[in-house]
């Protein structure tokens, strides 16, 4: 039997609820197939450590979680700390050594949920995939002259032809790989001349590879628009790491919520272990109170299970999935109802034993 070796470091906030749902599903996953388990490790990094240690996570923290398959991430951000340590010092110290520049991020309205755009929301079936190494996020920049009327600051977004090419290659594949073939690359080369048009020459390069892909080319601040007014033309998106970290927020809401949208950061190589995590994040306003959503965890679980290549499991949470959020009894109050945490994890758990495929 295959045991594969997790990390789970919950973080902050509702983190820690959302995780510990989500590793008992892996669990129940597990003991379903009889195949494979899971060996989990918990790290207690975050805000609490931090508090006591002074840093996000040990020094030696990415050598303690480098030989894992994958790791389960809840979310960094801190009431009490602010927000560029808790992300830096966390979430952006284990993305960026391991590589892991592939952020993808499937939207879906799932049964029983409905999306704000109403009916016209059963068309969204996207996938976004973010930038996720370089870009308006690489850190370069710095600030003087603090507090001084001439304090000056800067964020240099860099982007390099690797980086670029690679990220292109990832979406054109995974566009490919999907019915309709179909890729929007979003960019901003009116306003910003050189390193965008720099990734739209690029996009051109790498499309010459994909002739089977339909692609087209749309400014970020147009995508947003179409996204609400035309959700049925989008089908595959690749974007920078900031344009796609704002749509990919815009897209949860659209399918219902941000409780529900998860994500996978990969290190496409597999030198490195890749990390899905919810796409929220620490939600301070529930904390808690046991009525977060787990379903973003569920179905980056999904995306884990996939990773690991346990298709079939992974299809089976899926289907557990869909089967619970169909049901409203089991809808937490940010889609409307008065769930707990607690209910729709134990209905998931409940679904998964019951599946009899
Ligand atoms: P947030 O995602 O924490 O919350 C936004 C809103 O969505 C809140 O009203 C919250 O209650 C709701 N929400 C989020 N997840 C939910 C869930 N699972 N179930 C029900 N409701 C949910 O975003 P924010 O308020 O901008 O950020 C709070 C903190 O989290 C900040 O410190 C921020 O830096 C951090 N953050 C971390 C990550 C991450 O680690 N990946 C992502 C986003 C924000
Ligand atoms: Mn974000």
């Amino acid at each position: 039997m295959k045991t594969y070796k997790l990390v789970a470091i919950p973080g902050d906030g509702i983190g820690p609820e959302v995780i510990s749902a989500g590793v008992e599903v892996l669990n129940t996953l597990a003991e379903r197939a009889g195949t494979f388990g899971f060996a989990v490790d918990h790290f207690d990094w975050g805000g609490e450590y931090y508090k006591i240690h002074g840093r996000m996570m040990p020094e030696d923290g990415l050598d303690r979680i480098k030989d894992h398959d994958a790791i389960l991430f809840g979310s960094a951000g801190h009431p009490d700390i602010a927000d560029h340590i808790t992300l830096w010092g966390l979430r952006l110290a284990i993305c960026q050594p391991f590589d892991q520049y592939a952020n993808v991020r499937p939207t879906r309205v799932l049964p029983g949920i409905t999306s704000p755009l109403g009916a016209a929301g059963d068309a969204i079936d996207w996938v976004i995939v973010r930038e996720n190494s370089e870009g308006e996020y690489a850190g370069v920049g710095g600030r003087v002259h603090r507090g001084s009327p001439l304090e000056a600051a800067t964020d240099v977004s860099m982007f390099t032809r690797a980086g670029v090419e690679r990220i292109m290659r990832f979406a054109f594949q995974l566009a490919r790989g999907r019915p309709r073939k179909l890729l929007t690359v979003v960019t901003k080369s009116n306003a910003q001349r050189h390193a965008m048009v720099m990734w739209d020459e690029i996009a051109v390069q790498i499309a010459a590879e994909f002739p089977d892909v339909t692609w087209d080319k749309m400014l970020v601040d147009a995508m947003t628009t179409r996204m609400v007014m035309k959700p049925a033309s989008i089908d595959t998106v690749v974007a920078t790491n900031l344009h796609a970290d704002i749509l990919s927020d815009l897209a949860a809401a659209l399918a219902g919520s941000l409780g529900i949208a998860p994500t996978a950061n990969l290190n496409p190589e597999r030198a490195f272990p890749s990390m899905f995590e919810p796409i929220h994040g620490s939600a301070f306003d529930i904390t808690g109170k046991g009525i977060a959503n787990p379903i973003g965890t569920f179905w980056s679980a999904v995306m884990l299970l996939e990773h690991l290549g346990e298709a079939a499991a992974a299809g089976r949470l899926m289907t557990a999935i869909e089967r619970v959020t169909a049901d409203a009894r089991f809808h937490t109050p940010d889609i409307g109802g008065s769930a707990t945490t607690a209910e729709v994890t134990a209905a998931v758990v409940a679904a998964i034993r019951g599946a009899n495929d």
